[in-house]
């Protein structure tokens, strides 16, 4: 049996480091800092510049999205995203309670209230399952015609299903779900920059999908975000409703609607391109990174997380699932004393004191995950060749 001791020896040899080993740490070299000398020189530092129009246009092809607008984080792109699907003050919003509490937060911005259902044993994501089970039980149609929460006839504006540590969700499925209730899908692809559903870029089934580039994610812009759009005209006005609705014009300020400053900084776009020519390789890493925990992993009592059959996964953030409570706390505690970061997956946002009284399907595997669940070291390892 492999034990917790072996396992961060294993951690170790794959960082070659006796020092601290972050969770996930970026990695820089020449052709950022090339990149940024550039932007700086450019003196187009702030927001507008080359840089974002290339990094925009650069991550719609990698993504096969009509269209992606850059934002200053990845809770800004949610929170456009969703108000460009019209979710407004009153709203109930469809997500899951295992997420970062950004998802909530974009949610709530708005005036409306998230609802959280269960994740799948699958993907760790929104289960088609759970969000079937709470529209049957909880919802109906009222005589506009909207899907609306039976209890209090507030409209369903959304589902948001998020990609738990990159691996797709079962997408095919709750496509077909949002389309039999007439919802919008947008998905929080926050942490699954590189990650495909069967063959198609996570975040461009819906009408709307969030990438996030913090400095913990796939590749990082220091602070930033996308909003992928699928039909052109929702990534004009999605560009438009970032960048405070100005009209152009060489000089005159004409603003037409209100609107956010969601811009992301030229110099942060700067960065984000150099770090995307990078993405193929950290891509390759990760999975082989992924590949050595699964096999170390095999005869052990930690359960490795692995990507789903229909999915290629980023591993953004590799996982095991152990035992029990107690042996989870003790995989934290050894590896946290010895300078090996691990954590336990988020709080469940329905435990969280703003979204307590948020309305919920049965969360029970959910609250399962809670007490098992680990995140492992993940940052590239250069010492990997995949
Ligand atoms: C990282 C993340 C976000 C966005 O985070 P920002 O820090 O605002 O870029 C949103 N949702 C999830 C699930 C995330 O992991």
């Amino acid at each position: 049996m492999t034990g917790t001791k072996a396992l961060l020896n294993f951690i170790r040899d794959i960082y070659q480091s006796t020092g601290p080993i972050p969770l996930h740490a970026p990695q820089f070299n020449d052709a950022e800092k090339t990149s940024l000398l550039a932007c700086l020189d450019s003196t187009f530092v702030s927001s507008v510049g080359p840089f974002v129009d290339q990094f925009e246009q650069e991550m719609a092809v990698f993504c096969q999205s009509s269209r992606a607008v850059a934002t200053v984080n990845g809770t800004a792109a949610l929170q456009a995203a969703l108000h460009l699907a019209g979710v407004g003050q009153g709203d109930i919003v469809i997500t899951q309670a295992l997420t970062f509490v950004a998802t909530c937060n974009a949610v709530h911005f708005l005036g409306a209230t998230p609802a959280f259902v269960d994740v799948s044993p699958i993907s760790l994501g929104l289960c088609p399952d759970a969000l079937q089970q709470f529209l049957t039980e909880q919802c109906g149609k009222n005589s506009a015609g909207n899907t609306v929460l039976r209890s209090t006839g507030q409209k369903i504006g959304a589902v948001v299903p998020k990609h738990t540590f990159g691996h797709p969700v079962q997408l095919d499925e709750i496509v077909a779900i949002c389309s039999e209730w007439q919802l919008p899908l947008i998905e929080d692809a926050a942490e699954s920059l590189g990650s495909f559903y069967r063959g198609q870029h996570t975040g461009t089934f819906g009408r709307f999908g969030a990438l996030s580039f913090n400095g913990n994610k796939i590749i990082t812009t220091g602070g930033g975000g996308m909003v992928l759009c699928q039909q052109i005209e929702d990534g004009v006005h999605c560009k438009h409703v970032t960048t405070t609705a100005k009209v152009a014009h060489p000089y005159q300020f004409f603003h037409d609607e209100v609107a956010f400053n969601f811009r992301l900084p030229n110099l942060n776009a700067a960065l984000g391109c150099a770090q995307l020519t990078k993405l193929p390789s950290y891509l390759a890493n990760k999975r082989a990174l992924a590949g050595l925990y699964q096999s170390f992993l095999q005869d052990s009592d930690y359960q490795f997380v692995a990507e789903p059959a229909y999915a290629k996964s980023n591993y953004w953030l590799n996982a095991v699932i152990c035992a029990d409570e107690q042996q989870q706390q003790q995989l934290l505690k050894h590896s946290n004393d010895h300078g090996i970061m691990t954590r336990p997956v988020w709080e469940l946002m329905h435990h969280l004191p703003m979204y307590k009284d948020c309305p919920r399907g049965s969360l029970s595997h959910s609250e399962w995950l809670t007490k098992r669940l680990v995140n492992l070291p993940s940052s590239v390892a250069p010492g990997i060749q995949p």
